[in-house]
């Protein structure tokens, strides 16, 4: 199959669906229609399978009614899958030049500030902090800055690291099939892109420049990381964009897409919400509610018993405790969105601000008053590499 064809496949899926924008009004309908009797059939059927017409009726108003119903089938679901664990993992941010005009995101191209890069040595400096507060799972994190963060330097960075951390994912720019070819033989395993919404008028209007601004070619990026065979896929949308039920139901039909032709995979979904950044006005925004959020996590669980689920520090202390015990299987842990931010030598901008402010060994006593097993290390990279490498 080409890559051609692929694109067209996801692309057509959406569109078929009208779940790239085209049919917001006849799915706000259908939604805003569904009955509470249809939220109970659908909560009395087996959980843990994807029916686009299941996951309508969970992620409907008339649901939020069945919220505590629907968490006490997601922690059976998520105990039987995951057992009493939840990973623990820390983002390295390494550079806040960006060539994209994302209107949501501080490190915006058009905002002004000094920017900052860290050289390979300064990144291990900020790695070596993250590894000996315990990580084992490192998240390398970056703007779109390809002239600096370049394939070869993630390559090397990434051979350095690996004699730290078992487990080396990236949330970077967008590439092609065979520069995540390379990443993931330095050892580089997982990949997390976000679509940020799927619906293409929204799209457009947040993301005015840069190469990011096409639609469809951002849409074809998660096939060219599964392609390279990574081992984890990570998908998601920035919350407060669109309407989050429609992106719930695109976000769903986009990871039956990608289980269905990258079974060797596991896909994760990531929850993103919008936080206040540097020079960004969030009232033009959706802010998703609490119970939302919760709504939306509890609604994807139920329908994807495998998939991992992510939250960030973004989110405030008490919701995340309550998250962990409602399908969340990973969870970040003193997080600093910034280059530099470990060490403190860079003075740089954040990319947004963070809410959980707790330290790693702070949020590991919490796993563990929960009943919870923290996880510094479930996969060891060195698994992928062949032998006789480094
Ligand atoms: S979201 Fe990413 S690509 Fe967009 S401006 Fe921010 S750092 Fe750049």
């Amino acid at each position: 199959m080409t890559t051609a064809t692929q694109k067209i496949d996801i692309q057509k899926i959406l569109a078929d669906r009208g779940l790239d924008g085209c049919g917001r009004e006849i799915w706000q309908k259908r939604l805003g229609e569904i009955t509470p009797a249809e939220v109970e059939w659908a909560l009395s059927r087996k959980p843990g399978y994807y029916v686009l017409d299941r996951l309508l009726t969970l992620v409907s108003p008339a649901a939020e009614n069945y919220l505590e119903k629907m968490a006490q089938l997601t922690q059976q679901l998520t105990l039987q899958r995951f057992g009493k664990t939840v990973r623990l993992y820390a983002p390295l941010y390494l550079s806040n030049y960006c060539v994209n005009g994302c209107v949501y995101c501080g490190f915006n191209k058009n905002h002004q500030f000094p920017r900052t890069r860290l050289t390979i040595e300064q990144a291990l400096a900020e790695a070596d902090i993250i590894a000996k507060e315990g990580f084992r799972d490192l998240l390398l994190v970056s703007s779109e800055d390809r002239q600096f963060v370049s394939v070869d330097y993630l390559c090397k960075l990434a051979s350095k690291l690996r004699t730290k951390f078992s487990s080396l994912s990236v949330e970077i720019y967008q590439m092609t099939t065979d520069e995540y070819a390379k990443l993931f033989a330095a050892g580089i395993e997982g990949v997390t892109l976000y679509q940020e919404t799927y619906d293409r008028d929204l799209y457009d209007k947040y993301h005015p420049a840069g190469p990011k601004a096409d639609y469809d070619y951002r849409l074809s990026g998660v096939d060219n990381f599964a392609q390279a065979e990574m081992r984890e896929i990570g998908i998601g949308v920035l919350l407060g964009l669109s309407d989050w039920r429609l992106e719930t139901l695109a976000l769903a039909e986009h990871a039956h897409y990608l289980m269905k032709r990258y079974w060797q995979s596991r896909i994760s979904f990531s929850f993103p919400r919008l936080r206040p950044a540097k020079d960004v006005d969030r009232r033009q925004f959706r802010l998703l509610s609490d119970k939302n959020l919760v709504q939306m996590i509890l609604a994807l669980r139920l329908c994807f018993a495998d998939a991992g689920m992510t939250i960030s520090t973004r989110e405030p202390a008490d919701l995340r405790d309550r998250l962990v015990k409602l399908g969340i299987t990973r969870m970040s842990a003193g997080s600093k969105t910034n280059p530099g931010g470990y060490t403190g030598k860079t003075g740089s901008v954040e990319q947004f601000e963070i809410d959980d402010k707790r330290t790693p060994a702070q949020i590991a006593s919490m796993l563990k008053a929960s009943g919870l097993e923290p996880v510094w290390k479930d996969w060891d990279a060195g698994f992928l590499l062949p032998s006789g490498s480094t």
